[in-house]
């Protein structure tokens, strides 16, 4: 089969992991005997230096055309001015609203390999496996008015936390759709004692659970939430909740398998019915790391799993998914570290050496 891919690579490692991601690809295609097209586009910091906006038109029109979007990351210091009227963050945030990609899964797992390499016990770690569902295009980033002013008695500025039900909804289906295909266990995350809006996503995701009699749904307060994530980690399944809590809580999530680096994210309309394509954008969850951005040194792992997200989700290759799953898994298990995940002492290799390993392994 032929696959059109969008590749945005964005700023500091983004490029350099995304070129991994690709590779990998590649070579899953040149084995099962599929054609990818890859297509590259500016975007973030290094298309503000070269065309004033970190999200340009074409960059759009490639990524629409296209089956899949493959994303680095965006931003760095030298944008960083908080003055500035265009940041490199538009970028991430226009393209997923723009391709109307609601839903952010982020898968969470703990693998025993690398249990030594989290802050927490691994008593607390054993049987990790959560995904966390956070709500994208809606909430407190996008709702207006949003805003800044100065009044004779000083500077004030607003955000606005708005949702309307069928946006609730949708992403709620997505987070129990998922559930079924795992342990039927879906807590909806929120700030219901104090927040309107919240009181509202509560009261959608009780009547959605009607909809899903085999799963089994809680509320949780986003402050309750925070603290079990790093307490009892494994006795969550798919946690859903609102946009602003749920990056929150997703960087929180992140630390339970000990780097940023490890961590792959799929942007989707809805989980798509299998056999269907459906248009995903999938990126791992870290940043630009410009301490180590040109180094050759940051983790691959993320954005190859992100790939493999990629293949599952929006060319429905669950085979092909699930091999460069495995793969990841055996290059840890056979004891291979990137810096970010290895002990003191312990032998590291760069970006394109696991990469390569990977690849070895397909
Ligand atoms: P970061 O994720 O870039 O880095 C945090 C720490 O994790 C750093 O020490 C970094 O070296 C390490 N790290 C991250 N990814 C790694 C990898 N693949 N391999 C090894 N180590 C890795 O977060 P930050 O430092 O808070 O942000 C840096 C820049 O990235 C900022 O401009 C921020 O706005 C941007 N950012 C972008 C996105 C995105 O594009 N989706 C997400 C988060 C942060």
């Amino acid at each position: 089969m032929e696959f059109k891919i969008a590749v945005l690579g964005g700023d500091g490692i983004g490029p350099e992991v995304t070129a991994e991601a690709v590779r990998v690809l590649e070579a899953i295609g040149r084995k099962r005997g599929h054609t990818f097209q890859f297509s590259e586009a500016p975007v973030g910091g290094n298309a503000i230096d070269r065309y004033g906006m970190a999200l340009p038109q074409e960059t759009v029109r490639l990524a629409k055309q296209s089956d899949a979007v493959l994303f680095g990351a965006v931003g760095g210091p030298k944008w960083d001015d908080p003055r500035a009227k265009v940041r490199p963050e538009d970028g991430i945030l226009g393209i997923r609203k723009a391709l109307g990609l609601f839903a952010n899964l982020r898968p969470v797992k703990v693998s025993p390999q690398l249990m030594e390499a989290s802050p927490l016990k691994p008593s607390l770690l054993q049987g990790v496996d959560i995904v966390v569902v956070r709500e994208l295009t809606g909430g407190l980033y996008f709702a207006k008015p949003k805003k800044r002013w100065e009044t004779a008695r000083g500077r004030r500025a607003v955000d606005t936390l708005r949702y309307t039900e069928q946006e609730v909804r949708r992403v709620m289906r997505v987070g129990f759709t998922l559930a079924q295909g795992r342990k039927n266990r879906v807590t909806s995350v929120d700030k219901a004692n104090v927040l309107e809006s919240s009181r509202l996503w509560r009261e959608v995701a009780m009547e959605t659970a009607k909809e899903f009699p085999g799963v089994v749904m809680d509320n949780m307060l986003v402050d309750t939430a925070a603290m079990q994530l790093v307490r009892s980690p494994a006795r969550f399944d798919v946690i859903v909740t609102e946009n602003m809590f749920g990056d929150i809580l997703t960087d929180e999530a992140a630390v339970l398998v000990g780097s940023m680096g490890m961590l792959p994210s799929a942007s989707l309309a809805g989980i798509p019915q299998a056999g269907q394509r459906a248009m995903g954008l999938y990126e791992p969850i870290h940043g630009t790391a410009p301490d180590i951005a040109g180094k050759g040194i940051a983790n691959p792992l993320g954005a190859i799993l992100s790939a493999a997200l990629l293949l599952r989700y929006s060319l429905s290759l669950e085979a092909e998914a699930r091999t460069i799953e495995l793969a990841v898994d055996k290059v840890l298990a056979d004891g291979y570290r990137s810096p970010d995940i290895a002990r003191p002492g312990e032998r590291t290799l760069q970006t394109r050496e696991m990469a390569d390993l990977v690849i070895g392994l397909l």
